[in-house]
């Protein structure tokens, strides 16, 4: 059999290499080709960090030749561009044919530019390259603002504005503002001109934690330096420009687009059925709903939950439902029927910059630096079984 992954991110990469191990272990010999754009594998979790560090940026992403050098997965760097469904195929853009007999997709998520203007004028952060690409514009700001001795401009050109507040957009201001005294040293830019807003159509900031986060979120950032606007809905983005509701605007050299995520649009294209968002509907076997022989995991799949509705898009469920869909495969290959998926909920951790988080672990909300610690240790644990040291 031949089966092919596409994304080596969280669920993808997992999803190999586990199906690679069990293979192994019964001495079968099927294949498992993985793809991906990217030579390397991405932490998507840490790329705030990325951004906001004057150190060099490397520490988010792994060379996949090298993780899998161990292992008989055939890796394919290049771009998925088209599904063929009814062909048992995926086109590649370099022209590429691979033809599968099982089909995985983890191909994570786009960003959804909900209003005019924000796919032009904004940067995003969903990828390492978007992440050096900010990093860069920044230095260039704070040079350029180091550079001229008009007030306003300087200030123009050290605002940054970072739209929605989730995930994202919380540990990135808060790892920005952290990063600012580091950055005006560096470059000579005028520290007091320095403006970070994080702007929140709703009115809670970590709305899937609740208030008591979302409180937590607004003194760590308040104490930081970051100005958070809730209840404020961005209608429309101009270069160097946010129009928010109510006639009033928002000025920043930086714009940073947080706010949306909706599933790759090869999927729709691809006459795969898909929820409002984009995002490929599974049943709970993790199984594209009537295409037998396709399976999704990740942010870029829907997948029902019992308890929520969808199970949410987090790093932590992605990789589990990687190493479940390695099992489900296996089970398929040897004639079995699979386990249905069911979510394990962890709960989960935000930094909000380098010395303080909030989560719920387990369902325990948790804030400070213990918080942190708890982090950092998840992200050591996560190195360690991507490099095999645990
Ligand atoms: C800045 C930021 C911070 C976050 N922080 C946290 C956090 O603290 N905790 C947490 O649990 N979650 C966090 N998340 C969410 C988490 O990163 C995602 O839930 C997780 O990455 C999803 O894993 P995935 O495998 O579905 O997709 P991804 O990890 O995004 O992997 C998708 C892969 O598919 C590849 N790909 C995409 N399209 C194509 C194509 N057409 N052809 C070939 N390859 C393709 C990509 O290159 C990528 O390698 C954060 C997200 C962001 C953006």
């Amino acid at each position: 059999m031949q089966i092919v992954i596409l994304g080596a991110g969280y669920a993808g990469l997992r999803a190999a290499i586990d199906l690679d191990r069990l293979l192994r272990e019964r001495k079968r010999t099927d294949a498992v080709i993985l793809v991906d754009q990217f030579p390397y594998h991405q932490l998507v979790q840490v790329l705030h960090h990325t951004v906001a560090s004057s150190a060099p940026v490397q520490e988010a992403i792994y060379d996949l030749a090298t993780l899998l050098q161990k292992s008989e997965v055939r890796f394919v760097q290049g771009r998925a561009a088209r599904l063929l469904p009814h062909e048992c195929r995926v086109e590649l853009e370099d022209g590429q044919s691979l033809p599968y007999d099982r089909l995985v997709l983890t191909l994570g998520a786009e960003t959804a530019y909900l209003v005019p203007g924000a796919q032009e004028h904004t940067l995003d952060l969903r990828t390492y390259e978007h992440a050096v690409r900010l990093h860069n514009h920044l230095i260039a700001q704070f040079t350029a603002a180091a550079q001229t001795t008009d007030q306003q401009q300087q200030r123009m050109l050290m605002t940054t504005a970072i739209v929605g507040g989730s995930y994202t957009g919380c540990q990135l201001a808060g790892e920005l503002a952290a990063w600012v005294d580091d950055l005006c040293r560096e470059t000579g830019a005028p520290r007091s001109q320095v403006r970070i807003a994080l702007v929140e159509r709703g009115h809670l900031l970590l709305r899937q934690f609740g208030l008591w986060a979302t409180r937590e979120a607004e003194r760590a950032l308040d104490r930081l330096g970051v100005s958070v606007y809730l209840d404020t809905a961005v209608e429309s983005v101009e270069p160097q420009t946010l129009r928010v509701a109510g006639g009033r605007v928002l000025r920043a050299a930086t714009l940073v687009w947080a706010a949306g995520m909706k599933g790759p649009d090869l999927l729709r294209e691809s006459g795969l059925p898909v929820d409002a968002t984009g995002h490929v509907r599974t049943d709970r076997y993790l199984r594209v709903i009537d295409y037998p022989v396709i399976f999704a995991a990740g942010d870029c799949a829907a997948i029902p939950d019992l308890v929520e509705g969808q199970v949410p898009s987090t790093a932590s469920y992605a990789m589990r439902q990687g190493s479940h869909l390695a099992e489900s495969l296996l089970a398929e290959i040897e004639g079995r029927p699979p386990r249905t998926y069911e979510p394990v909920r962890l709960g989960e951790l935000v930094s909000l910059g380098p010395e303080y988080a909030v989560g719920n672990p387990l369902g325990m909300p948790i804030v400070g630096y213990p918080a942190v610690l708890m982090k950092r240790g998840i992200e050591t644990w996560y190195r360690s079984i991507l490099t095999g040291k645990a």
